[in-house]
């Protein structure tokens, strides 16, 4: 099984444009969390033309990172890998100012629909009212500033999440990122829908990953099939608990993960919902949810 490690050395020279390819600039956002790492990541592709993918959360300190790293050239378009706040959050003010159309895979949606009483736990972080001038569809090539950027559907973290090829690099997003794995919170992420974009980037012709949050992983779909098995690992610490009693959400957690802080306690607690879910789905678990609360049983 390949190991999973997690690079956290990162230094993001937080609003400095830096260059990792040829046309590909980075320029990292100064809203550093327990969730977004050292900040979001936005790009600049091209040369005399650019596309900004993933703008960033609105903070004017980076937009004046941006504009200044944009120098006055002309924005073909504003591009978001997804709906969630950290990353779409300065795109209406963006697209107002660098006079560039908007362009996503449609507006944010959930995974599957609510169920009664449900609430999605991540609904504020979701940029509810963005709608994309152009729906980017899966496979096209555009031409983003003056490169060509292939469009890969990936979702799982979010349903409308997209990575981008350019050249050898895939700008993965929040879907495999170096620090930390993903975030997967249901319904408005998908822990099935994961597996699969995870085995859809590793067939791709990609080496080098460009995550939204922290630095390149140099081995991309090594790293993204150390990530599938450490999911896998998951799956079968959560059918060993729920065989060994545990019948919720906290209780599996509380055998899983050692001692967190707070919010990593809470993501935890959300990628195990999705995990159990995911579960139910292979028909490896029994899940019985009414208004006071989740019982677990093995199936
Ligand atoms: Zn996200």
């Amino acid at each position: 099984m390949p190991t999973l490690s997690f690079d956290t050395s990162f230094s993001s020279q937080t609003g400095v444009p830096v260059s990792l390819a040829d046309g590909l600039v980075r320029i990292t956002a100064p809203n550093a969390s327990a969730y977004t790492f050292t900040g979001t990541n936005s790009f600049l592709i091209g040369h005399e033309r650019l596309a900004l993918v993933d703008p960033g959360p609105s903070d004017p300190v980076h937009l004046a990172a941006l504009k200044a790293a944009v120098a006055g050239r002309l924005v073909d378009a504003i591009i978001l890998t997804h709906t969630h706040r950290d990353h779409s959050a300065l795109a209406t003010q963006a697209s107002a100012i660098f006079n560039a159309p908007l362009w996503f895979g449609g507006p944010h949606r959930l995974s599957r629909p609510l169920r009664r009483f449900e609430r999605n736990p991540l609904r504020k972080s979701c940029d509810w009212d963005l709608v994309p001038a152009r729906t980017l569809v899966d496979g096209e090539t555009i031409t983003a500033g003056d490169i060509a950027v292939t469009v890969h559907t990936t979702p799982g973290h979010c349903a409308n999440h997209l990575a981008f090829g350019i050249g050898n690099d895939l700008l993965s997003g929040d879907h495999v990122m170096g620090w930390n794995s993903t975030l997967i919170a249901v319904p408005d992420g998908s822990m099935a829908d994961y597996f699969a974009s995870l085995d859809k980037v590793i067939a791709l012709p990609y080496a080098r990953y460009i995550p939204a949050h922290g630095g390149e992983i140099a081995d991309g779909p090594g790293y993204a099939r150390a990530l599938k098995a450490h999911r896998e690992l998951r799956n079968s610490q959560v059918l060993d608990q729920v065989a060994k009693g545990a019948s919720t959400v906290p209780a599996i957690v509380n055998a899983i993960y050692p001692t967190q802080p707070l919010p990593v306690r809470m993501a935890a607690r959300m990628t195990i919902t999705a995990h159990v879910e995911y579960l139910e789905a292979l028909g490896l678990l029994k899940v019985s949810r009414s208004l006071f609360g989740t019982r677990i049983a093995p199936a």
